[in-house]
């Protein structure tokens, strides 16, 4: 496949869906319309949209003799998980270990009220989630459960020792000093071959490659999920789906695995609302209504499909 594609082709070559422009230059953006919803892209920016929710791509689409060119890396990777489900294969067992972010002298990032930290927080957020999803069926397990720290590579080991079909990581974010960035951001690991979304050094090695890679698209689609519930409860500054190649607690998982950030301690809004346990509460509820119950779903992740109220 050459690198970069002409969506127009693709789509027609693939059966994927047709394309119709919703926007026109000098900004060209077109939504591929599928049977499962429309993905829209804009030329010279990486941030896509399927059915309502932000995805961060690989590589920013490319205009050239007036066609949109996608990379074909993002068509494999980012678009066709989504808009082509593959089955799941079938868990024996349906279990989840949930890791509540930090712990122990790794605080994370306080909050700007002053009081409160990231691992608090994500330790709580964890065990309404924890009892929400036993009572759906899931066997959870979480990597912590009182104020301690654990390493990144003893969390993945966790979910090895306990054979877990999925993992969750729960964080929260922070942009300080600045106190207006705000909003959800869910992350899996980045394909091999493609350039990040978030980097924390420089380093940012495309070449390499993961034991998490072999699932790539499952965690995509998980993801999706899981953001695609979370934006109705926090939806007005959609950060979107991105990938990550420097988290430890993801790329050494051989399951599906993703790591959720619920919001900004560094913004004075998002910091009460994640100070108020109603709200660590939705976000429980988001992420379990977003896992299907073990038993009632034994094909492809369920598609949410409800419109997002901004
Ligand atoms: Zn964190």
């Amino acid at each position: 496949m050459d690198l970069w594609v002409p969506l127009r082709r693709w789509a027609a070559e693939t059966g994927a869906g047709t394309l119709r422009c919703v926007a026109p230059p000098p900004s060209p953006a077109f939504a591929l319309v599928n049977t499962n919803g429309d993905f829209v892209f804009r030329v010279h920016t990486r941030v896509a949209n399927w059915n309502g929710l932000d995805l961060q791509l690989g590589f920013a689409p490319q205009w050239t003799n007036g066609q949109i060119y996608v990379h074909s890396l993002d068509l494999r990777k980012n678009v066709d998980p989504l808009i082509n489900p593959s089955l799941r294969p079938v868990a024996s067992h349906r279990i989840i270990v949930l890791d509540p972010g930090h712990g122990g002298i790794s605080a994370g990032t306080p909050s700007v009220l002053g009081r409160g930290h990231e691992k608090d927080y994500t330790l709580d957020w964890a065990f309404r989630l924890s009892e929400l999803l036993a009572a759906q069926g899931w066997q959870v397990f979480l990597t912590r459960t009182n104020d301690c720290g654990i390493s990144l590579s003893n969390r993945v080991a966790f979910a090895e020792a306990h054979r877990a079909d999925l993992f969750l990581s729960l964080h929260f974010n922070s942009a300080a000093p600045d106190r207006t960035q705000a909003g959800l951001e869910t992350y899996c690991l980045t394909p091999r071959g493609m350039p990040s979304n978030l980097l924390r050094t420089a380093e940012d090695d495309a070449s390499l490659s993961f034991i998490n890679n072999q699932f790539d698209a499952a965690n995509l689609q998980l993801a999706a999920q899981l953001h695609r519930s979370l934006l109705r409860i926090n939806g007005q500054h959609d950060r979107g789906v991105r990938h990550a190649r420097f988290l430890g607690v993801l790329r050494g998982q051989n399951r599906p695995a993703v790591l959720i950030e619920g919001g900004y301690l560094s913004n004075p809004y998002e910091a009460r609302r994640i100070a108020d346990p109603a709200y660590r509460q939705l976000l429980a509820q988001a992420v379990a209504e977003a896992l299907p119950a073990p038993g009632l779903e034994s094909g492809p992740l369920k598609l949410l499909k409800e419109p997002i109220s901004h």
